[in-house]
């Protein structure tokens, strides 16, 4: 099994990758990890499936 440890491209120490989530400017909710000893932020992926929601049920009530 692999430990959730990676590298800071940053500052070169071990990151403990503790993934957090937010809502960017684009009201996208991305889920991110920030190194804990140089606050550089890594961005793992954006999920904007409410927004895809919302276009679903706009549809279906049109
Ligand atoms: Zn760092």
């Amino acid at each position: 099994m692999h430990k959730n440890i990676i590298t800071c491209d940053n500052c070169n120490k071990d990151i403990k990758m503790i993934l957090r989530t937010r809502r960017n400017e684009a009201d996208v909710m991305v889920t991110y990890f920030k190194c804990n000893h140089c606050d550089n932020e890594y961005f793992c992926y954006a999920i904007n499936e409410e927004s895809r929601n919302l276009r679903n049920v706009s549809e279906g009530l049109v």
